[in-house]
């Protein structure tokens, strides 16, 4: 039987530290619990929001249904061959800490994408990535709550759908699934991913890096660079990098030559903290939510800002970059 918290506040449960109550709250440390508290909402009709680590979403209001947070935890693994190994996790396992578990037991792959902030839940909703690697890389399927019949309903790589900071889940399958695990494929030898120049350059005094040094790159690069979401409150990245066709990226070239871009299956992927940064926006206050002064495709709650405060913001930024460059770009958080 559960027993749900009302009227709970949610600016500890969010990075940006934004000010929220939830009418109903439920934690959930076993799946039945979660099955319950689906369930019930069902019946009753309230709206559901799923709380991982609260890393990716901006609150601007209360929510005025039942708030399930996801705290299954246990990790399992299962040899398939001198390969590879797969592994599962629970939904409320911290991503970070299971990818240093990975690495810890030999099994190697996730080491570009430490310490992400959030849930191993949440990882598939926006099929995490940094530094070359996205758990589509790695993933082999995951079980999820259907949550209009109450299920249990496995989904395989190609049934997520994953892309570019994006996957299933935040299209058709938008708020109809709970994850409750997610199951990877990771390598027994090493094969390290160094692609990206700043973590070739970080290693470069190494003769023979290993996914230790790899893993403790990545940490260090991040930590010289993003905000801390307990000291500063935060989430990640605030907009995604937008894909541009070659022909725009031509023109913008020419106006720009130190423009930073990439190629992209779809045209070119413009670095859009670059364009932000280009703009003027690092270092910019407006009540209370500022532009990184270290990467200013990241926003921060200098205390004391609301959900209205950063949409504020972003979209003050989102017109200019549009107006200059003429360039849209898209939010990459949930915003409730
Ligand atoms: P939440 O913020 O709690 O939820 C995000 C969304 O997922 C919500 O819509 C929620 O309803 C849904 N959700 C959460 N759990 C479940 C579940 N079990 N079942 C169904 N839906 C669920 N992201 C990257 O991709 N790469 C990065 O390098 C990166 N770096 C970051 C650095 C910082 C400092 C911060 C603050 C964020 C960063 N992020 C990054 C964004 C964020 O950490 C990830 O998106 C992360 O996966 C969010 O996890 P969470 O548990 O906090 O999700
Ligand atoms: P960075 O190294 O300064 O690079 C700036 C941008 O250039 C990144 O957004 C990255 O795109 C792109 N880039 C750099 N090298 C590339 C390459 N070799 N090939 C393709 N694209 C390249 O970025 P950063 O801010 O320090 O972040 C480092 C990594 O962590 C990035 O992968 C970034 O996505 C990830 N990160 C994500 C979030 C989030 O909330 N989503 C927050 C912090 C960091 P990509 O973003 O496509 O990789």
């Amino acid at each position: 039987m559960i027993s749900l918290e009302t009227n709970r506040a949610l600016r500890d449960e969010n990075t940006l530290h934004l000010p929220a109550r939830a009418l109903r709250f439920l934690r959930a440390d076993q799946l039945d619990q979660a099955r319950e508290a689906i369930e019930l909402a069902r019946e009753q009709r309230w709206p559901l929001l799923v709380l991982g680590g609260g890393s990716n979403l901006v609150l601007t209001r209360d929510f005025p249904g039942l708030c399930l947070q996801i705290a299954l935890a246990g990790i399992s693994h299962r040899p398939l061959d001198g390969e590879w190994v797969e592994v599962s996790a629970a939904a409320g396992e911290s991503w970070h800490g299971f990818v240093e578990h990975c690495l810890m037991q030999g099994w190697y792959g996730l080491e570009n994408l430490a310490l992400i902030p959030g849930t191993v839940g949440a990882s598939p909703i926006q099929n995490i990535g940094a530094y070359g690697v996205e758990i589509k890389d790695f993933f082999h399927e995951l079980e999820a709550i259907d949550r209009t019949t109450g299920k249990l309903r496995r989904f395989t790589r190609a049934q997520c759908g994953f892309g570019y900071r994006d996957s299933v889940f935040k299209r058709d399958g938008r708020d109809r699934y709970v994850i409750t695990q997610v199951t990877f494929r990771l390598r027994r030898k090493p094969r390290l991913n160094l692609a990206y120049g700043a973590l070739a350059q970080a290693l470069s005094h190494l003769e023979s890096p290993g996914p230790r040094d790899l893993f403790n790159a990545v940490v260090a690069l991040r930590r010289a660079k993003l905000p801390d979401p307990a000291q500063l409150p935060n989430v990640g990245s605030f907009f995604k990098n937008p894909v541009v066709s070659e022909g725009q990226f031509s023109q913008l070239k020419t106006q720009y030559p130190e423009l930073v871009a990439f190629p992209d299956p779809k045209g070119v992927k413009l670095a859009a903290g670059w364009l932000i940064e280009k703009a003027g926006w690092k270092g910019v206050c407006d009540g209370g939510v500022a532009v990184h002064e270290a990467q200013a495709l990241v926003l921060v709650n200098r205390g004391g800002a609301r959900g209205e405060d950063v949409l504020r913001l972003a979209g003050r930024i989102q017109a200019d970059i549009q107006a200059r460059f003429g360039v849209g770009l898209e939010i990459e958080p949930r915003v409730y």
